[in-house]
């Protein structure tokens, strides 16, 4: 294994948290990571800050980051592109640092495509009635773009299979909570230490 940084990537169903989650995590400094800021065409929400919530693009420098390679993966949703920058990736990655991508179940599955080594976390509703409820709550779509996203979200949630853990965002504490045991985890598997104690044996 040439990268030593894990790759950890956050999914999930549109609606169940995977923003404010990230962002406790980013905020209290759960672990020691660095963030993969996206590439987005959508414009900036109050409060967000451009290189460090995205990097607010135009359309046009998103087809120019399309046609140069530059994006590990792209999508559109709701009308906007996102996509997650390559060379910083690779870059952190191979410093040994771990990366903390938060992105939709169709990018998630590109990234796996390309980085199976990654962990793919998957964040779950309790239940279908509180993912309703939470995208009511947002207050930000019409309920029939809602009930389209509860449709979205039953074919989403079978996703789940091709992940290597599921965690329950019933809360936002006890989901950071697991996460953080998950990379504590991941960190001691076998798989990802043998390589240095066959260094270690050979070396003696
Ligand atoms: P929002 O506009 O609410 O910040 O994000 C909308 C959706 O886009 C969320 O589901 C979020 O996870 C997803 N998203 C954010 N960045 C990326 C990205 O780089 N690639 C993909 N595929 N999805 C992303």
């Amino acid at each position: 294994m040439a990268d030593k940084g894990l790759l950890l990537v956050l999914s999930g169903p549109s609606g169940v948290g995977k923003g404010t989650v990230k962002s406790a995590i980013v905020e209290n400094k759960v672990f020691p990571f660095e963030y993969s800021v996206s590439m987005t065409t959508r414009k900036p929400r109050p409060g967000e800050v451009d290189g460090k919530d995205y990097f607010f693009v135009s359309e046009e420098r998103f087809q120019e980051a399309i046609k140069n390679g530059e994006l590990l993966e792209y999508n559109e949703y709701v009308g906007h592109h996102y996509g997650t920058p390559l060379g910083p990736v690779k870059k952190m990655l191979h410093e040994g640092k771990d990366v903390l991508l938060e992105i939709d179940v169709n990018g998630a599955q590109k990234v796996r495509e390309k980085m199976p080594d990654g962990v793919f976390i998957f964040l779950t509703p309790p239940d279908l009635h509180t993912l309703h409820l939470r995208l009511e709550h947002r207050g930000t779509e019409p309920e029939e773009v809602i009930r389209g996203r509860i449709k979205q979200a039953r074919n989403e949630i079978l996703e789940m299979a091709d992940y290597d853990y599921a965690v329950v965002n019933d809360t936002v504490a006890n989901a950071v909570d697991h996460i953080k045991a998950i990379v504590d985890a991941e960190h001691v598997s076998v798989k990802r230490v043998i390589d240095d104690y066959r260094k270690m044996v050979k070396e003696d």
